[in-house]
C-alpha cells in the first residue's frame, strides 16, 4: 500500500538531512521529517515549508508512538536522527546513547510491519582507532575503554548497525547502512565541534584558528550534495540491501594543513594556534589520529563517489556565507 509520502527523513530539519529534503522535494517527491529540533533547525528547512509535498512533525525517534504513526505514512524511511556531533556527545552520553540506540530500535520495529524500507545512517566512529586505513566496511573496528564516553557514540552506532543487520537476516526487512565520513557544506555549523566550519568562522571573522592536538590527525571531507546522491543511488540499488557501506572522500589532509589553507583561500590574517587536547576537550576525549574510507564498495554498487577536493569545498562554503561558529 502507497503511502501519503514517498520518504519518512528523520533528522531532516540537521544538516545532511535538510540537504536531502531540500533534493527531494526538488526531484517532485513528497517527504515527512521528523525531528525534535535539538540539534536541527527550522531555518534549515525554511524553503519547504510551503509545498505540499512536504509535511514537518517536531517530536522525537523515542515515542514509539510517534514513530509508529510517521513510518505508517511512508513508502520509504531514511533514518538519520541521532546525536552528532564529539562534544554533545562527550557532554550528554546518555541521551547520546539513548537516542542512537532506542530510537533506531523504534524506527526498525515500525517498518517491519508494512516492511518498509529502511536507511540508516551509521558513522565512520564506528572504526574508533583501527590503523587500517583506509577503512574497509568488513575491517575489525577498535574501540577504546568504557571509562572514555567518546567510545559510546561508535558503540552506539554499532549496535545500530547490528541491529539493523539482524532484522534483515531475520524478517528480510530491506535495510541499507552508511558509514559517513565527515562531511561539510553550506549550512553547517560549528556550534557542535565540526572542525571546517569553524575553521572558516574564525577566518572570516578574525578570530584565532584554533587547532587541537598538534594538527597532524587527518581527515577526509566530502560535500554534502553528493553525499546526498549517494544516498539516494543506494536506496535504488538493490544490491545495496543488507550491507554496510562507506560514504565519504578520499582526499586526505591534515588538520593543520586544513587550518593553513581556510587562512589562505579566505585571505584571512587569523593567527593559527595550538590548542592542547585537555584545553580543547573535557576528560573521556581522544582523538583518532586518521581516518580515510575504502568506497570499492559504494563505487561497484552505484558507479559514484564523493569527488569535489578539500579546495574547492571550502571555497562553496565561503561563497556560502559566514557558518556560525561556536557558541
Ligand atoms: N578540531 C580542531 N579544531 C576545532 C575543532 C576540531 O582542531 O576547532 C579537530 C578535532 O580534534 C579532530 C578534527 O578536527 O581532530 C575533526 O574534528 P570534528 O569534530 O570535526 O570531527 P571528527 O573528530 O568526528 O572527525
Amino acid at each position: 500500500m502507497a503511502g501519503r509520502f514517498d520518504y519518512l527523513v528523520t533528522g531532516g530539519a540537521g544538516f545532511i538531512g535538510s540537504h536531502l529534503c531540500e533534493r527531494l522535494i526538488s526531484e517532485g517527491r513528497s517527504v515527512c521529517v521528523l525531528d525534535d529540533l535539538s540539534t536541527g533547525s527550522i531555518g534549515n528547512i525554511e524553503t519547504l515549508l510551503t509545498s505540499s509535498r512536504f509535511e514537518f512533525i517536531q517530536g522525537s525517534v523515542l515515542s514509539v508512538e510517534t514513530v509508529n504513526r510517521s513510518v505508517d505514512m511512508c513508502d520509504e524511511v531514511i533514518h538519520l536522527a541521532a546525536a552528532v556531533g564529539v562534544e554533545n556527545v562527550i557532554n550528554k552520553p546518555v541521551e547520546t546513547i539513548e537516542t542512537n540506540v532506542s530510537g533506531t530500535e523504534n524506527i526498525l520495529r515500525a517498518a517491519r510491519k508494512n516492511n518498509t524500507k529502511v536507511f540508516i545512517a551509521s558513522t565512520s566512529e564506528v572504526y574508533g582507532k583501527s590503523w587500517k586505513v583506509p577503512f574497509k566496511e568488513d575491517g575489525d573496528i577498535v574501540l577504546g575503554p568504557t571509562s572514555r564516553n567518546r567510545w559510546s557514540y561508535a558503540c552506539s552506532k554499532a549496535l545500530d548497525e547490528f541491529l539493523a543487520l539482524a532484522y534483515n537476516h531475520s524478517y528480510g526487512l530491506p535495510v541499507v547502512i552508511c558509514r559517513f565520513f565527515n562531511t561539510v557544506g553550506p549550512r553547517q555549523s560549528g556550534r557542535y565541534g565540526m572542525v571546517l566550519p569553524r575553521f572558516i568562522n574564525q577566518a572570516l571573522t578574525g578570530k584565532p584558528i584554533t587547532v587541537f592536538g598538534n594538527g597532524t590527525q587527518t581527515r577526509c571531507f566530502s560535500l554534502v550534495s553528493e553525499v546526498v546522491d549517494c544516498v539516494l543511488a543506494l536506496m535504488d540499488t538493490p544490491e545495496a540491501v543488507g550491507k554496510v557501506i562507506n560514504i565519504g572522500s578520499t582526499e586526505e589532509i591534515t588538520i593543520l594543513e586544513l587550518a593553513r589553507r581556510v587562512r589562505e583561500i579566505s585571505v584571512s590574517e587569523s593567527e593559527i594556534i595550538i590548542v592542547p587536547y585537555e584545553d580543547a576537550y573535557p576528560s573521556g576525549f581522544e582523538d583518532m589520529q586518521r581516518r580515510v574510507p575504502d568506497v570499492s564498495r559504494l563505487v561497484d554498487l552505484t558507479g559514484i563517489r564523493p569527488e569535489s577536493d578539500t579546495t574547492s569545498i571550502i571555497r562553496k562554503i565561503i561563497e556560502y556565507g559566514i557558518p556560525e561558529g561556536t557558541q
